[in-house]
């Protein structure tokens, strides 16, 4: 089977294209390598620089390779600076799916998997979230995400392009080789890990008047081997039911910032100062998702759900690769 991996360089995707490659797929990434890294790519899988809003582009891509299935990472996903500029995220995102959704018409292409969010949610009225609870975004990031699943529907209905929407919250952990390398960074994690490092001086904590019992935000937190785990078994589900469905996946536990800062100390044994700051805009205090229905019918089972795991093997990736790919332009 040929798997189109769309951001297939990123964080997320990368582990993706490993995953996919070790169990024997075909796998063919895109991604434009604005937040991805070339050296993030597995050296087995067929790699095309270019942007998903390139039609043209696209279509050679499909002309070439026999696509089968596509998998969707190719995203912008910083919920601060989609506050900042929605339009950057409704072209990336959104027409970026819209293109690719055209392309994979024209070619008869029926399965995509979609790399979604649980911001589709908004600030839920309990927790843990179920895919029955309505969305109501508190952040620009997570509209265009609820978008590109609308615009999947329709798509459904109107060609029969099967999707699975996986909705998901804080990925985290790496595997040796591949990691995590934003820049700017702005996740919790690889911050943590930067002080740790000594990058950094302190970590600042975004708000200590949540309404939580340390007054910190609390995320659901997911090793991202376990996240790609159920992309594949997503892929099967298509392939078996060919029916569109909506998935949460999570470890239906949440930690606080102060929680998760505490763990790293301990993984890493180093004393990471903090300091309490403003709220960011459009963080929703409390997130955490029930994955019974990924477990119920695509028989997911996360098996890295410890936070001293996730936070142990990020600590690896960092330790080992401080500048992260070294790859930067111009540094
Ligand atoms: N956070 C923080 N300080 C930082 C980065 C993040 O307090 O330097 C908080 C952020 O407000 C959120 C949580 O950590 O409550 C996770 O943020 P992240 O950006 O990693 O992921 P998000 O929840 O936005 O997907």
């Amino acid at each position: 089977m040929n798997v189109l991996v769309l951001g297939g360089a990123g964080y997320v995707g990368s582990h993706a294209v490993y995953q996919l490659v070790e169990q024997g797929y075909r796998t063919i990434v895109v991604d434009n390598l604005e937040t991805g890294h070339r050296g993030a790519v597995h050296e087995e899988a067929v790699f095309y620089q270019g942007d998903i809003r390139d039609k043209d582009f696209l279509r050679s891509v499909f002309e070439k390779e026999q696509i089968d299935g596509v998998i969707h990472f190719a995203a912008n996903s910083l919920v601060g600076e989609s506050m900042e500029n929605p339009l950057k995220y409704f072209d990336n995102n959104v027409y970026g799916t819209q293109s690719t959704l055209e392309v994979m018409n024209e070619f008869g292409v029926k399965h995509i998997v979609f790399s979604s969010t649980a911001a589709t949610y908004g600030e839920p009225e309990q927790v843990p979230i179920t895919e029955k609870m309505k969305t109501d975004p508190t952040n620009a990031y997570g509209e265009t995400k609820l978008a590109m699943e609308k615009m999947m529907r329709w798509c459904d209905e109107a060609y029969g392009i099967k999707f699975v929407s996986l909705r998901y919250f804080n990925v985290a952990g790496a595997r040796g080789v591949i990691g995590e390398d934003h820049a700017p960074e702005t996740h919790l994690i690889p911050i943590i890990l930067q002080v740790a490092l000594g990058q950094r001086e302190h970590i600042t904590i975004f708000g200590e008047d949540y309404d939580t019992p340390d007054g910190t935000c609390i995320r659901d937190y997911i090793h991202v081997d376990d996240l790609i785990e159920a992309h594949i078994l997503a892929l099967d589900y298509l392939k078996r039911t060919g029916e569109s469905n909506i998935f949460n996946l999570g470890s239906s536990r949440g930690f606080s910032v102060k929680e998760m800062i505490h763990a790293a100390r301990e993984v890493t044994g180093h004393p990471i100062p903090e300091k309490i700051g403003e709220r960011r805009a459009g963080d929703p205090s409390k997130l955490i998702a029930s994955s019974e229905k990924a477990k119920k019918v695509m028989g997911w089972e996360p098996s890295r759900t410890s936070i001293e795991t996730m936070i142990g093997d990020a600590w690896k990736w960092h330790e080992t690769h401080p500048n992260g790919y070294d790859d930067r332009k111009g540094e």
